[in-house]
């Protein structure tokens, strides 16, 4: 019997709740591994995540705060509380780093949303962990630097090895498998979001509420926004450009309404694979924990007594602008992925805050894009510069335009 110790950083967001259930249900059904969650990290919601540890039984697990203020909120609160077992609490700018570079970590599941999650992240690639990725971002701003140290079955000299969490990636990674070295494309499917059949016209009065109701799948806000916009799938063709190592020529968009299709690899002779299950992401994460075993699930199958009517559809670069950027960028590499995110990060929050329109996002990352001095081979240090230059710009844009 082996063991596994998890680190879940983002346990709190919709990734990490899915990821405590997959690892609940692991817990109490996998005969051949001992799975224990090492630690467990929330940003704003540390109460929520403490309340979820001790319902799961988990003690022991480590609870990370990355927020100092919240941390010393929540530890005087905590203090009163006697009843409750005392964890062992990580605070402070480092933990997140610390708990990824652990040796007895040997699972790092990065959920954080956005480059937030970046530090954490490369310090677990960097420390041979197993990576289940979900937070996308890392690659975007940094795929580059991760691909480096990658070679071809997603494997550093570290010993590190990435397992897509996102669908699509999760999709391809399973479908790429069959013939990897006879790849022609990799076909990403995309809801189309709440926006699918929209005009610009709407699309520029939607409000947040709007935006934020994604048709097929339940996500933080951040990613409901990408979704509507489509940056999301740019973000995704960046994504899978560096974790597949394959140019952006050899990258389609496909719009599948139903989200039951979660990608698709064509190969050399014509032939497509499809990966098919429904719209929950704890297949994924599962997936990427357990693999290379595939163990039962609790996501339920596809209900195949209802009858099938699955979309297929051209995305329409027009109304969607975003989706031509994720193109540029995956063909320009560099820093541009770093500019568009931070500058997309920025837009986002702008836009939740009512401060601006929905068609300005995309507009905005476009706009600090073009306004950037291209480096094709940057450093980490040159991109987080960029990233703080491109989220000062996209506020100055929106000043500007408002
Ligand atoms: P959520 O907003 O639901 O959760 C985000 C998590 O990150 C929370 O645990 C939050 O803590 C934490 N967090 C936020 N800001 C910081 C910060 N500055 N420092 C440390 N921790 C922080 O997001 P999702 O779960 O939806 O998404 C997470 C990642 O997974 C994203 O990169 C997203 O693109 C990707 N993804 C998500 C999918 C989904 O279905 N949701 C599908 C595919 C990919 P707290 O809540 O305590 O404040
Ligand atoms: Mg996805």
């Amino acid at each position: 019997r082996t063991s596994c110790n998890v680190a879940v950083l983002g346990a709190t967001g919709s990734i990490g709740t899915a990821t405590l259930d997959v690892l609940k249900h692991l817990q109490a059904t996998d005969s051949q591994c001992d799975w224990r969650l090492w630690a467990a990290s929330g940003h704003t919601n540390v109460d929520k995540l403490a309340r979820e540890l001790v319902a799961m039984g988990s003690p022991d697990t480590r609870l990370v705060m990355s927020e100092p203020e919240a941390a010393a909120c929540w530890q005087s609160a905590h203090a009163e509380r006697d009843s409750e077992p005392k964890h062992q609490v990580l605070t402070g700018p480092d933990a997140l780093v610390k708990v990824a570079s652990e040796p007895a970590v040997d699972t790092v599941v990065a959920a954080i949303v956005g480059r937030a999650g970046l530090e954490s992240t490369l310090a677990a690639i960097e420390h041979g962990k197993r990576v289940a990725l979900a937070n996308k971002e890392t690659l975007v701003v940094a795929g580059s630097l991760v691909a480096e140290s990658l070679n071809e079955g997603r494997k550093s000299a570290s010993g590190a090895e990435i397992l897509p969490v996102d669908s699509e990636h999760s999709a391809i990674f399973q479908c790429i498998a069959s013939h990897p070295s006879a790849v022609k494309k990799l076909i990403l499917t995309a809801s189309g979001g709440p926006f699918r059949e929209a005009t610009v016209q709407q699309m520029r009065d939607a409000t947040p509420e709007s935006a934020l109701a994604h048709p097929t799948w339940d996500m933080g806000r951040k990613i409901s926004i990408d979704s509507a916009t489509m940056m999301n799938k740019a973000l995704e063709i960046i994504e899978a450009r560096w974790l597949f190592d394959l140019p952006a020529e050899a990258i389609e968009v496909v719009v599948h309404p139903q989200s039951i299709i979660h990608s698709m690899v064509e190969f050399t002779d014509g032939s497509v694979i499809a990966q098919l299950s429904p719209p929950d992401m704890r297949m994924p994460i599962q997936l990427a924990l357990t693999h290379p075993r595939r163990l039962p699930g609790i996501a339920p199958s596809l209900d195949r007594a209802q009858r099938w009517d699955l979309q297929l559809m051209p995305a329409d670069l027009e109304r969607f602008p975003a989706l031509r950027l994720g193109f540029e960028v995956a063909r320009v590499g560099g820093t541009a992925g770093a500019v568009v995110n931070a500058a997309n990060e920025c837009a986002v929050a702008l836009f939740l805050d009512g401060q601006i329109r929905f068609t300005d996002i995309a507009q905005v990352c476009q706009t600090v894009l073009n306004h950037h001095n291209f480096e094709s081979t940057p450093t980490l240090s040159r991109l987080l510069e960029l990233d703080r230059w491109a989220r000062d710009e996209a506020q100055r844009c929106c000043a500007a335009s408002t």
